[in-house]
């Protein structure tokens, strides 16, 4: 029976990492893989994350089973960083594995409740929604997004595209730090979409992967916590992936804000279930990381700090990138680099510029020319831009 399978197409950005460690070139730069990497090119474990586990192994006396939801505590530190207060009332929640499992156990959810549902989906997206709709056999429709040639957000185009919504659909939105292109609506923009969604009757679905690698914490939520506060129903899928840096101990959230009690009752009955079907309990260590340093001052406070300086390290090599090729090109075409927010830019270069760049200088990123700026620092910066002017980007 097993012969029967059919080979799986490969991810195309983890056969991109096998290319690179077969690469035997010095001074090869990696800009595939989503991952933060300081400028040492270690993705570090976080200071507080190191102390909560400290705290957690000299304190826990049990492993026994938590929760299908996982525990209260997580639950309700996530909501609050999150919403900051915003929906207290309305809120179901359940811990899942990682961003990914939420997105996957909110689509459950969303098919649960309207199986005709239609996900409206960016152009781009980050792949795996793609994937996953696809495995699940779920009707997907997609929106304009990117406007090549500004490397901005295709608003007008965007809009116009979410106008075609109905009643019962679901629009998934990047709360912040799009993946792949880095481009975000402004705060007037994010105003229109939440009005779009208020006269289509379209559910918002929000995949909130990066808040704190854009604006700040609370910048980066604002977005979700006004359309939490307008809209009567609204699913948020939030990764701690990124923002605590515990990618491998897959720790995430799904939160569904419901219009009344009976509603909230039913979600966080479903979700349950859901999780019942999938996996039992949610994993406890990664989301306990997350609980210990939330609910304690000390820990959560160094925690800002050095997710701080993660944010303020790649805004400095977007401006560092971005300066260095206004002087080597001597136009401001490449200006859109600063302006983009989060671990991503999408360079809007060729898959053959893309390809020469990775063949003539040694510089790897995915085909489509999304570039992870944390994989550069200060000294492959100049590297990276006369390898973009080079290619002709
Ligand atoms: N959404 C987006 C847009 C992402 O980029 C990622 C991580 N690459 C995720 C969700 C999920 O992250 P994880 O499952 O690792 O928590």
């Amino acid at each position: 029976m097993l012969g029967n399978l059919k080979p799986q197409a490969p991810d195309k950005i983890l056969a991109l990492m096998g290319e690179y460690k077969a690469d035997t070139r010095q001074g090869k730069i990696d800009l595939g893989v989503g991952v933060y990497k300081d400028p040492t090119g270690l993705t570090p474990v976080m200071r507080a994350v190191k102390a909560a586990e400290q705290k957690i192994w000299e304190s826990q006396d049990t492993k026994a089973y938590t929760g299908l939801a996982g525990t209260e505590e997580y639950r309700d530190a996530m909501a609050s960083m999150v919403l900051g207060g915003v929906a207290g009332d309305r809120i179901a929640s359940v811990g899942t594995v990682g961003g990914t499992g939420a997105i996957r156990q909110g689509l459950e959810l969303v098919r649960m409740a309207n199986p005709d549902a239609v996900i409206h989906v960016s152009d781009p997206t980050w792949p795996n929604h793609l994937s996953i709709l696809k495995f699940m056999g779920q009707q997907f429709v997609e929106y304009p997004y990117f406007d090549n040639d500004t490397r901005g957000v295709a608003f007008e185009a965007m809009l116009e595209g979410l106008g075609k919504a109905k009643q019962g659909d679901v629009v998934l939105l990047h709360g912040c730090c799009h993946n792949p292109t880095g481009a975000n609506p402004t705060a007037e923009q994010w105003d229109a979409v939440a009005a779009s969604l208020e006269k289509t009757g379209a559910i918002p679905m929000i995949d909130l992967a990066y808040q704190g690698f854009g604006d700040g914490l609370d910048a980066d939520a604002a977005a979700t916590r006004m359309i939490a506060e307008r809209l009567p129903e609204v699913l948020i899928a939030a990764s701690c992936s990124k923002n605590f840096g515990i990618y491998r101990e897959r720790t995430g959230i799904l939160m569904a804000l419901t219009a009344d009690n009976k509603a909230r009752e039913m979600s966080q009955g479903a979700m349950a279930y859901l999780n019942r079907q999938t996996y039992s309990f949610p994993p406890d260590h990664g989301a306990r990381i997350v609980s210990t340093i939330l609910t304690d001052e000390a820990l959560s406070a160094d925690w800002k700090a050095e997710l701080e300086e993660v944010r303020l390290t790649m805004l400095g090599l977007r401006t560092q990138l971005a300066e260095e090729l206004r002087s080597l090109s001597g136009t401001d075409k490449f200006d859109f680099i600063a302006d983009h927010r989060g671990m991503f830019s999408r360079l809007g270069a060729t898959p053959e510029q893309v390809a020469r760049m990775k063949e003539d200088s040694a510089i790897y990123m995915v085909g489509d020319s999304r570039l992870n700026i944390a994989g550069l620092n200060k000294d492959s910066v100049p590297v990276l831009a006369r390898a973009i002017v080079e290619a002709g980007v």
